[in-house]
Formats: structure tokens, sequence, C-alpha cells
């Protein structure tokens, strides 16, 4: 490949001008490669191994941009911890979407890349541990089959970032379906002119909701098949024990995935008011909130769409009344299949959904570590060994759980199945995570690859996982975590 043989199109600068600022990355002292994911460049078909090597570096530091490309900022709004503010991409820079030999459009996005018109008070820049942190969990969600953004590379910029301390400026490659957020309506909503927001809507509709361009109410249609796919990923975060931290609407993709990842955490010892992030005071953002906040997030959506909705404002409103309280409703029923399904339970019934809920009960009081305690329940039917499970309470709802297990009619292998698709047998855990950091801070890159490949097959188990599944020590916990902008 020559350094411009690659096309990237660009369907989001169609958009009314009002949605983005054109303008390119500043060009970075002397970038040097830190990662580099093959795999994902190979899987989406994006393979820069035929660029000279100071042609590739060149392009990951937003220094060379192929002939033909036109790389923009997107303008959006947003909800930070309950309050409104003008943002957009203050240090991101959307070089092009590139399409995969599956059909799908990805945005290819530099984050890091130098300062915008949004970029507020902001230096445009990010740290490196950060962006390794958003590399390393980006890829265990995908791992853990959660729809996410990707990681494609991480580069240093030879230059410094100014935080608390002095440290190395680094800039992300990140893939994603697209950038369109709950705060990219809230922004289109603020222009009240319905042309506008009628642009969005098709545009999202066209880029990851066509079955919906058959239908008769499209906004209407739009909002609930968003419901659906929040409701689906809160799921998931809930299955694995993952905290976002920063649920603002800004942080809410319309493609359905994990995006923006700062202080986000998985949770060792189960409590639903867990929090790790530093600036979640309130805890608006805890582990057991987020069904709400989403909710809360979605609310702020379809006030975007009421004028698109219908032209009688009260219809519009009772429309999207209607939609969001499907969510409750909605959610649960989703939770309640993954609970049972994390316990090898196929059959819908109260005695099933109570055990998941009195078993969570258990956990909370016990202070159990939320993945190991599934681990444990799948390694033998009779009650899993270790101090921990010698508790009357516990044994008590183990054979009540035995006694469900009998009922499914199916033979314990396909219950066990069920568990094994349901249940990581690894996560990151934070203070691994923090430990492969530190070592980057020092050059020393290989606690982050050992970490990386540990995360790699996470419903796969074998000794090699051993140092990333046991819980932090008293010592190894990490209370806090940070967004690092
Ligand atoms: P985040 O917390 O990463 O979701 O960012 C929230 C908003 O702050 C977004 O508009 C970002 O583009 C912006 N932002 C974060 N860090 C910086 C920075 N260093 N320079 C400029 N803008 C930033
Ligand atoms: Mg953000």
């Amino acid at each position: 490949m020559t350094d411009t043989d690659f096309h990237l199109e660009s369907t989001y600068s169609r958009l009314p001008e009002v949605f983005f600022s054109k303008l390119s990355p500043t060009p970075v002292s002397d970038p040097e490669i830190v990662i580099f994911n093959d795999k994902l460049a190979c899987e989406i078909g994006w393979d820069l191994s035929d660029m000279s090597e100071d042609s590739r570096v060149a392009l990951l530091a937003g220094n060379l941009i192929p002939d033909g490309t036109e790389p923009l900022a997107q303008a959006y709004a947003g909800h930070q911890f309950g309050h409104f503010t003008m943002l957009g991409d203050g240090r991101a820079i959307l070089l092009g979407e590139h399409l995969a030999p599956s059909g799908q459009r990805l945005d290819i996005q530099f984050k890091g890349s130098g300062r915008t018109p949004y970029s507020r008070g902001g230096d445009g820049r990010a740290a490196l541990g950060p962006m390794l942190r958003e590399y390393v969990i980006s890829e265990a969600m995908h791992a853990l089959k959660i729809p996410t953004t990707r990681s494609l590379a991480v580069v240093t910029t030879g230059e410094k970032v100014y935080r608390e301390t002095e440290l190395p400026g680094a800039i992300l490659t990140r893939i994603a379906s697209s950038h369109i957020r709950v705060g990219t309506f809230q922004y289109a909503a603020l222009h009240e002119d319905k042309a506008i927001m009628k642009a969005l809507v098709d545009y999202l509709i066209d880029r990851h909701f066509p079955l919906i361009k058959e239908k008769e109410d499209q906004p209407l249609a739009l909002l609930e098949a968003i419901i659906e796919q929040q409701a689906d990923l809160i799921t998931h975060w809930m299955r694995v024990g993952f905290i976002h931290g920063v649920m603002n609407t800004d942080n809410m993709a319309l493609s359905g995935e994990t995006i923006d990842y700062g202080p986000c955490a998985f949770m060792d010892t189960f409590g639903p008011d867990t929090v790790f992030s530093s600036i979640d005071h309130g805890g608006r953002y805890a582990y057991a909130n987020q069904p709400n906040l989403a909710q809360w997030n979605l609310a702020r959506l379809a006030e975007c769409l009421l004028p698109v909705l219908d032209e009688k404002i009260d219809k519009a409103k009772a429309m999207a009344e209607d939609v969001l309280r499907s969510f409750d409703a909605l959610f649960q029923g989703k939770w309640f299949t993954m609970m049972r399904s994390k316990l090898g339970l196929h059959k819908e019934n109260t005695d099933n959904n109570d055990l998941a809920t009195d078993l969570l009960d258990w956990m909370h009081e016990s202070e159990a570590d939320f993945t190991n305690t599934f681990l444990d329940l799948m390694k033998e039917q009779t009650p899993p060994k270790g101090a921990a499970y010698n508790d009357e309470k516990f044994k008590q709802w183990h054979a009540r759980w035995e006694s469900q297990l009998e009922k499914e009619d199916q033979p314990f292998e396909s219950c066990l199945a069920l568990m094994q698709n349901s249940n990581p047998t690894v996560i990151p855990r934070n203070h691994k995570v923090e430990e492969a950091l530190q070592a980057a801070d020092k050059d020393d890159l290989q606690p982050f690859h050992e970490l990386l490949s540990a995360l790699d097959k996470p419903y796969e188990n074998g000794d090699q996982l051993k140092p990333y599944q046991s819980p932090p020590k008293p010592d190894e916990k990490v209370q806090q975590t940070f967004c690092g902008t």
C-alpha cells in the first residue's frame, strides 16, 4: 500500500454544516507507535502493513493526511452530571469512514489530536496512561462480547501534556460504528429547526437502523429501537460488573456501543452502590444506578425528538412518555433473563428470578467477589468449597438452586453451557490494569501485553489466567479511578 492508497469516505460531512468543523489534527513533533492492533486491522480490512514505518507512524499521529480525506471535529452538547453544556470533539478528530469487508461503515477517529473549535479551555491532548487504559478496556469489552468502540493503535507524540503532573502525550486511534451521541441530538435540538433535526434522524436511521426506513412512523420507531438497544447494552454491563463511570448524555452512543472509556472500572466485591470515578461524588453513576441513568438519558433524547414525533406537541409528548415508560419492564425482562443465564436456568418463572435476586443479596451481605462467585458455582454442583460458602444462608440458597436445576428438563451440560457463555472467567480487574499502566509509564510494556493476552478469551479457563482471576489483596485495592482529561 502506498501512503494514499486507501480511500476514506465522509458521509457525516453531508449533514448540515452546523454539525461539524472541518480541520486536521495538529501535527506532533516526534511520534512513536506504542501498540498497534494487527488483529483488528486485519478484521476491518484496514491493513497498513505495506506502508513504510515512517508513513504509518505519521498517519496514526495525525501528521499525514491521505489525499482526498477531509478530517472533521463533531459538534455536540450534553448533560454532564445533570447539567447541560455545549461540548463537541474538543480533543478528537474524525479522519474519515472506512468500509470494512463486512460492509460495515466504521469511523476512524484520533483521540488526543490537538485543539478544535470545541476545546473550550482544554489543550486538545491526551496522556499515555488514559489512552492505554481505553485500549485495554475497550478490547476486553469486545472479547466479553459487549458492543463497544475498538482501539487500533496508541502512539506517543514526543510532547508532554500537563495535568497534575507532566505526562507523556499520546493519541489513540479509535474505531467506532459511529460517534453519534444523545448529545448530538441535544445539539441539533438547540437550533430549533425541524430540517436540522430531520437530517440527523434520517442520517442515524440510514446508518444504523435501515429497517426503520420501511416504517410509517420513523422517529417513533427509532426511539423504540434505541431504547431496546440501550437496555441490551446496560444488561451486558450489569452481567460483567462494568461501571462506566460517566454516563453523561454525550457519552451515550446511538450505535449502541459502549463509548468514552474514562474512569470506568469493573467491580471486584459485589456492591450495588459501587463507584470508582473520582468525580462521581454523589454516586450518580454507581453500578446499580446505570439502568436508571440510561433511562434518564433516553428521556433527554426523547425530548429532542418531540418536534419530529408529531405536529401536535401534546400528542408527541404522550407518544414519547409511552415509549419511555416501557424501558422499566423491558430492562427488567432482559436483566432477569441475563441473571438466569448466569445461573444456568433456561426457564422463566418467579422461583428462578427469586434465586437471582437472593444470590445477589447474599453476595452483598457477605462481600463476595462478583465474577468469582459465578465461576465457583460452575465448578461443581455440590456447594462450592471455601470459607465464604460455609454459611447457612448460602447453603440454603444452593439447595434451592440445585432443585431448580433439576426442574430444567435439560441435561446439566446444557445449563453449564449457558453459564459458561454468560460468566467471564476473567475481567480487567482494576489492580491489574493499574499495575500494567504503571509499568508502561516506565517504558515497560510487558505487563500490558500480558494483560491484553489474558483478557483475549474471557469465556475460557486455564492456569495462565490465575494471576488475573484473584481479587486484589487489601493493599492492592484501587479505590478511585480518574478520567484523565
Ligand atoms: P470526556 O470526559 O472525555 O467525555 O470529555 C468531555 C468533553 O470534554 C468532550 O467535549 C471532550 O472533547 C472535552 N475534552 C476532554 N479533554 C479535553 C482536552 N484535554 N482538551 C480539550 N477538550 C477536552
Ligand atoms: Mg465524552
